[in-house]
């Protein structure tokens, strides 16, 4: 079993999918593995260091000749794949719902496409999961990248000279990277806030210390969800979220807003007017702001200021934490494909709940459900 891993070409991407340490795990299985010249170099992984580990490092066209598998962060062009066995299995993010060429163009050319981001969210699950161990260091990184554009300081501090108060943080959305973003403005000393639409979220926000802010006069979303997710909710509610939010935000300095509905754009949770009465110096970052942003305003990649408060967000928020979000994707495409790996005929075999959930394209075809109609 022969596995390739490319150097990522999509703009501001600078993860890779494979490291040094799961290159070696795949050939402790019996693969071979294939790395492009200067992939893992925004990673801090030199090609030496895929070298040591047993992979062939090759230019990219080389790389990619005769792969039965190839790994990737972002799906690589169709056309980089040329010279990879009929039929390969390519396994990483797709962006399914938004760039369905793509995925016509994986069926045309006749390989099985893998979306990393369909994996179910089931127990057995969590540790191929990427869209976990990426929401999880997004969360820490929105805080950071917040705490550092805001002008005032997040602990409270007694000193000589005064008093200094902690700052007020109010975390919006509260999946892996909401939950991320209380502990870490927690780590530095602010006082924060939490809500979401899912009541089983109340407690995990205790848990970590925070306050929970919920609408009580509508009813949310039971427990879980579907699948752990969020739904769109009803206006009615909407309406009441939006009363609550306009009270709570203008007492708050940070504001990280983190939800998302799959398939949909992300629901639009603060309005101009609202920012408006936000104190000057404020900071919003809008972890959602790639998927259609949950700030009005919000650009990606620049920082707006509206009415005195800053309103930021990355595009590919991971990507500023490039190696440990490389190493937590390798270990995820590592933990999947092993869990179907027939080490005696060397191949992988997905089972039908997994399989059927993260293949898009086999045969030819686009065979996944969730993009039939
Ligand atoms: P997500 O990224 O899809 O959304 C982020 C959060 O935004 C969610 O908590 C969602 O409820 C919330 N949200 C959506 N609309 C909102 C609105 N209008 N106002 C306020 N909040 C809103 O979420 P996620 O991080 O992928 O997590 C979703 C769920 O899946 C969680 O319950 C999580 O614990 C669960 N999960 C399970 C597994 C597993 O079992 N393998 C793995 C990861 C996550």
């Amino acid at each position: 079993m022969r596995i390739a891993v490319l150097k990522e070409r999509a703009a501001g991407e600078t993860r890779v999918a494979a490291t040094p340490e799961t290159v070696k795990k795949f050939i402790g299985l019996g693969a071979s593995f294939a790395v492009e010249e200067g992939a893992g170099e925004t990673s801090a992984i030199t090609d030496e260091d895929y070298r040591a580990a047993g992979a062939d490092v090759l230019p990219m066209a080389q790389a990619v000749a005769g792969a039965d598998i190839v790994l990737g962060v972002q799906a690589p062009d169709v056309m980089t794949l040329t010279g990879a066995k009929p039929g390969a299995m390519v396994a990483a993010t797709f962006d399914p719902f938004r760039d369905k060429d793509r995925v016509d163009l994986y069926a045309k050319a006749g390989f099985e496409a893998l979306a990393m981001e369909f994996m179910p969210r089931i127990t057995r699950a969590q540790s191929m999961d990427v869209l976990s161990s990426q929401s999880n260091l997004s969360g820490y990184k929105a805080v950071l990248a917040a705490a550092n554009q805001y002008g005032r300081a997040f602990p409270m501090m007694m000193t000589a000279a005064g008093t200094v108060s902690a700052a007020k943080c109010f975390v919006m959305g509260v999946g892996v990277a909401g939950l991320q973003a209380i502990a870490t403005a927690k780590r530095l000393g602010a006082q924060v806030s939490a809500t979401d639409v899912r009541s089983a979220t109340r407690e995990q926000i205790m848990s970590l210390g925070a306050k929970p802010v919920f609408v009580e006069s509508v009813e949310g979303i039971e427990g879980e969800g579907s699948g752990g997710y969020a739904t769109e909710m009803s206006e009615e509610y909407q309406k009441a979220q939006a009363e609550l939010v306009s009270s709570h935000i203008a007492k708050q300095d940070i504001v990280i807003t983190t939800a998302l509905i799959p398939g949909r754009a992300a629901p639009r949770l603060i309005s101009d007017a609202q920012i408006a009465t936000m104190r000057k110096g404020s900071v919003i970052f809008d972890l959602a702001v790639a998927q259609g942003g949950n700030v009005e305003g919000s650009v990606a990649d620049e920082v707006v200021e509206r009415h005195g408060v800053f309103i930021m967000g990355y595009s590919n928020t991971p990507a500023h934490l490039a190696p440990d979000a490389s190493a937590l994707f390798s270990r995820n495409l590592f933990n999947f494909l092993s869990a179907f790996w027939d080490k005696e005929t060397g191949t992988v075999t997905l089972d039908e709940e997994i399989g059927d959930a993260v293949r898009l394209t086999k045969g030819g075809a686009v065979v996944n459900e969730r993009l039939k109609g």
